[in-house]
């Protein structure tokens, strides 16, 4: 394991845990149940006690009535007849009831009697309308005490007794012919009879209207009474018992209270009473306390139970949950090792299970990814892509569960054949087969580039599964390799059996086929971009870059198995006629057809390859003997020389070729390249449409020439031309510019003309490069005057060389008519030395005839003739820097100068004196009347952007001088 791994997790011990939270689960359960089946109970005995107590109240409402109704019917039959005056005989009968305890008699008038309750006037008025009138006599302790002074007292009255008032029904009675108020009391045994019907543990109580207490079974406490008095009774059911609640002495009490009402009776008076039965409410607590021991046991045994269960989970998946663990851990560690799931039970073994199952289908995506890792790096690592099928092959095989696997690449020409290359899965490749690519599969492939599956009845009808059905495959599925629209090739697997693959194989197939339509994709790819970095787009022949790795390939090749080679450097003579003449289209077709004409003078194996513009080069391989080369040389001139039919008109193309033979005449590429080059500028120097062989003396001759690299530099269009302004002195303005040449040398930067010009001028390259000189003046001249900002004329520079040119002046001519300039426009700058020679000479005079200014430059240098002057047709002169230098500190200068100045005006002669470089330079000439000057502190030799503003803005002398000054 790596050390930056985390450590594995501890598998913490099952039991602690469960046996916990069991526990916990136990006693909330038990004490949850037991609270709510005391509530439940408790709930149950208070509603059965109401029911009770409720029923018993509403009970004892007829009992008292009829026992009032009794006492009452006694009363009137006692007095119902006079008793006489015997009042004895009265008491008697009254005791002789039962039901009546004693009687008081008062006199009729009397108002009140002493511990006898008073009566209103309605109680009388019912008293004389012969009805009872019932009457209540609170109890003690202030319960009536005898009378004070009774004025008859009949029948003495039962004593009080605390907790029960004295109940009396009043009725009028004549006794001894006397009529009286007679105060029956009802005897409380006979009233308060029957009582046990009442439990025990509850308790009855009588109160009337006021709240004062007739009868109470057990003490109320004060208030009671008149709460039971105040109870929500209702008026038309007054028997009903209403339930009402109340403390006492600390504890919860409930009563049932029901009315009794007299008022539709007999009886007038205190007829409401209010019938209580009731009891103390029922506690719960003490219940449920009478529980905890059983509760207690329970736990005990729901502990046991507890213990026995988390024992017997422990055994059956603590092992089996610490395997799935440890398996986990080997896991982490990259180790596929399966969970034994035998021993295992329960939830466990399904855990156990679905771990191997995810276990083997991670172990396959692993090997599978594994296989396209290979495939991967195979893909990478292989040059071509043909040399890795083999192996990645195999590695399909592996992928989808087949035995037999093949591509077949299809011919980038030919979509109907393809090569087929096959691996069986026991490690055989066969030989690489040509298959035919069916239409109709192909067809079949594009329009669904997923895997399809070809059954074994059809395996014949497809060409390119023959390589497997040879293998013994009876059921196939194939993939198309898509690179753009095209089908580059067709991946396909065999198995021996008819069943179908599985889904997984299917998929890792079409990864196999994604990762070969990258390959194939990226080899088309690399191979554009090699063709288009190494191929001429115009012609497909090998570029610079190829030809220069062909040939150093070459050079190694001839070097090691000596052998010789040659190079042959062709240059097309005059192309650029044709570029001018019929366009560019024209030229491209042109040299595509010079291009397949080279390729054709040459065997397989040669190197065609163009360099640009109409440059070619041809490296011949192996050859025979040196004559070889100039053999095909010849036939290539022959070749290209046949006419060529662009646009309607027949061109004969010419070249010039030069040969060079290594590793005879050089070994190294830039000899080699340059010996070629000397060989095919003498070619063309010897009058063109000819091949030249390299020799030593051509560069012993042009050493310097071809060491300066001027052919390639004037090829490679890499000269320009700067521009040194000629100021007018009287008036300021710019007169002229002087074409001045400037060699932009890739390597060195900007060369200055003394450089290369003697070079050029030794060479004779100073002909060629004068053309370019004269073309491109005139072309510049010709934009300033589009633009508006013409000089006056533009001085060029000619040398000797090109004035022996019989044609020159023609040349001229033509190049001024391109950019339609007339002549006057055009200075040509020539030097002492042409005069020597007659043939300039004669192009001096044609010139001139043309209308061509002349300029003789570097005047004062050297034996300068004023003959000359006087002969030659020459129009300005100019007065070299190294006179101009003296000028004016040196009187002999001076007046050399100014004798120059005089002499060519007397001639009729313009003067421009050059490297002019100070003021006082500047101010001789002036005064002097020279017309021009051209010199450092006027103006530098400047490019055509700066020439172009100094141009446009028509800076003159003056203010270039202010500005020099300033
Ligand atoms: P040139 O025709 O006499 O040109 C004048 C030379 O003097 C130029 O040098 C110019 O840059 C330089 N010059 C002008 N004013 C001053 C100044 O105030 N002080 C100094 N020290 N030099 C100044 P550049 O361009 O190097 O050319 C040198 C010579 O090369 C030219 O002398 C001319 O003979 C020759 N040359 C230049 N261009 C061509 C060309 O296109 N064809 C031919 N055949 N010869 C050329
Ligand atoms: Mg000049
Ligand atoms: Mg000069």
């Amino acid at each position: 394991m790596n050390a930056a791994d985390p450590p594995p997790l501890r598998m913490p011990p099952m039991w602690r845990r469960v046996a916990l939270v069991m526990t916990l689960v136990m006693v909330v359960a038990l004490s949850v149940a037991g609270w709510a089946s005391v509530r439940a109970i408790t709930a149950q005995i208070d509603r059965d006690d109401a029911t009770q107590v409720s029923e018993l109240a509403a009970q004892f409402v007829p009992v008292f009535r009829s026992r009032l109704h009794m006492a009452d019917a006694w009363v009137r039959y006692l007095t119902a007849t006079e008793p006489g005056t015997d009042e004895q005989s009265l008491r008697a009968r009254v005791l002789a009831t039962g039901t009546l305890a004693g009687v008081v008699l008062v006199p009729l008038d009397e108002r009140s009697a002493g511990g006898l309750p008073s009566l209103a006037t309605s109680d009388r008025l019912a008293l004389t309308a012969g009805r009872s009138v019932l009457k209540i006599v609170p109890s003690a302790p202030s319960a009536p005490a005898a009378p004070a002074a009774p004025a008859v007292q009949a029948v003495p009255a039962t004593p009080a007794v605390p907790g029960r008032a004295g109940v009396y029904l009043a009725h009028l009675v004549t006794v001894a012919g006397a009529q009286q108020i007679g105060f029956f009391q009802l005897a409380p045994v006979w009233l308060w009879r029957d009582l046990d019907q009442v439990p025990g543990r509850m308790g009855l109580a009588v109160v009337d209207a006021g709240g004062s207490v007739i009868f109470a079974g057990a003490p109320l406490a004060s208030g009671v009474p008149h709460l039971l008095v105040r109870a929500p009774i209702d008026a038309r059911h007054p028997a009903r018992a209403v339930v009402q609640g109340w403390q006492q002495d600390g504890t919860a009490w409930r009563g049932a209270v029901a009315q009794l009402r007299l008022d539709d009776t007999p009886i007038a008076g205190d007829g409401v009473w209010n019938i209580a039965v009731y009891d103390k409410a029922i506690d719960a607590w003490p219940a449920l306390f009478s529980l905890v021991p059983m509760m207690l046991v329970l736990l005990l045994l729901g502990a046991l139970c507890v213990l026995f269960g988390t024992w017997y989970l422990s055994r059956r998946w603590q092992p089996a949950l610490t395997r799935v663990h440890a398996a986990l851990d080997q896991l982490r560690q990259g180790v596929f090792a399966p969970v034994e799931v035998g021993w295992a039970a329960d939830a466990p073994r399904v855990v156990a299970q679905s771990y191997n199952l995810a276990v083997a289908e991670l172990q396959r995506r692993f090997a599978a990814q594994g296989y396209l890792a290979e495939i991967d790096r195979l893909l990478l690592e292989a040059e071509e892509l043909e040399q890795a099928l083999e192996p990645i092959l195999a590695r399909v095989c592996d992928l989808t569960g087949a035995q037999t696997a093949a591509v077949a690449l299809v011919d980038r020409d030919a979509a109907a054949h393809a090569r087929s290359f096959t691996v069986s899965a026991d490690g055989g490749a066969c030989p690489i087969s040509r298959v035919n690519i069916d239409e109709e599969m192909a067809q079949q492939l594009r329009e669904s580039p997923q895997a399809s599956t070809v059954p074994s009845h059809h395996l014949d009808r497809y060409g390119f599964l023959e390589p497997l059905r040879a293998l013994g495959a009876r059921s196939c599925c194939v993939w198309p390799v898509m690179v753009g629209e095209r089908i580059a090739a067709i991946l396909s697997v065999g198995y021996g059996e008819v069943a179908a693959p599985l889904a997984p194989q299917l998929s890792f197939g079409t990864e196999c086929a994604a990762r070969l339509r990258t390959a194939l994709d990226n080899a088309e790819r690399g191979e554009r971009l090699y063709h288009q970095a190494h191929f001429d787009s115009l012609t497909s022949l090998p570029n610079r870059l190829l030809f220069h790795d062909r040939l150093s390939q070459e050079l190694k090749n001839v070097a090691d198995n000596d052998q010789r080679s040659a190079l042959l450097y062709i240059d097309l003579d005059h192309f650029k006629k044709v570029n001018d003449s019929v366009g560019h289209v024209a030229g491209d077709q042109l040299l595509t057809i010079v291009a397949q004409r080279l390729r054709a003078c040459v065997k397989e194996g040669d190197t065609v390859a163009r360099l640009g513009g109409d440059e070619f080069t041809v490296i011949l391989r192996n050859l025979p003997s040196g004559d070889v080369a100039g053999t095909i040389a010849e036939r290539i001139i022959e070749a290209l020389q046949r006419p060529v039919n662009i646009a309607g008109r027949d061109h004969f193309v010419r070249a010039s070729i030069g040969i060079t033979l290594f590793p005879d005449d050089a070994n190294t590429i830039e000899a080699v390249m340059r010996n070629a080059d000397l060989a095919m500028y003498h070619a063309k120097d010897g009058g063109r449409a000819r091949a030249l062989f390299f020799d030593s003396t051509m560069t012993r001759a042009l050493a310097p020439v071809a060491q300066s690299g001027l052919f390639r530099a004037l090829r490679r269009r890499e000269f320009a031309l700067h521009y040194q302004p000629q100021f007018d002195l009287r008036t300021g303005a710019v007169a002229a510019v002087e074409a001045l040449l400037r060699w932009q040398s890739p390597r060195e930067g900007v060369r200055l003309p003394h450089d290369f010009i003697p070079a050029a001028e030794e060479s004779g390259l100073i002909v060629d490069i004068g053309t370019w000189v004269l073309e491109s003046g005139c072309h510049q001249l010709a934009i300033w005057r589009d633009d508006g900002i013409a000089p006056v004329r533009l001085a060029l520079n000619v040398s000797v060389q090109q004035l022996r040119l019989a044609d020159f002046t023609n040349l001229v001519r033509r190049s001024l008519e391109r950019a339609s300039l007339t002549p006057g426009v055009l200075e040509l700058e020539v030097t002492e030395t042409v005069f020597a020679d007659e043939a300039a000479r004669q192009t001096l005079r044609a010139l001139s005839e043309l209308g061509v200014r002349l300029a003789l430059d570097d005047f004062g240098t050297g034996y300068s003739s004023l003959n000359h002057l006087r002969q030659h047709p020459v129009d300005a002169i100019k007065i070299d820097r190294s006179l101009m230098q003296e000028v004016p500190d040196d009187p002999k200068a001076n007046s050399l100068a100014a004798s120059i100045i005089d002499m060519a005006h007397a001639l009729g002669k313009q003067v421009v004196a050059e490297g002019v470089e100070t003021l006082p330079q500047l101010d001789f000439l002036r005064e002097r009347g020279c017309e021009l000057a051209q010199g450092y502190v006027l103006a530098r030799p400047l490019g055509v952007a700066e020439v172009s503003e100094l141009l446009s803005s028509r800076q003159g002398l003056e203010l270039l001088l202010r500005r020099a000054a300033g």
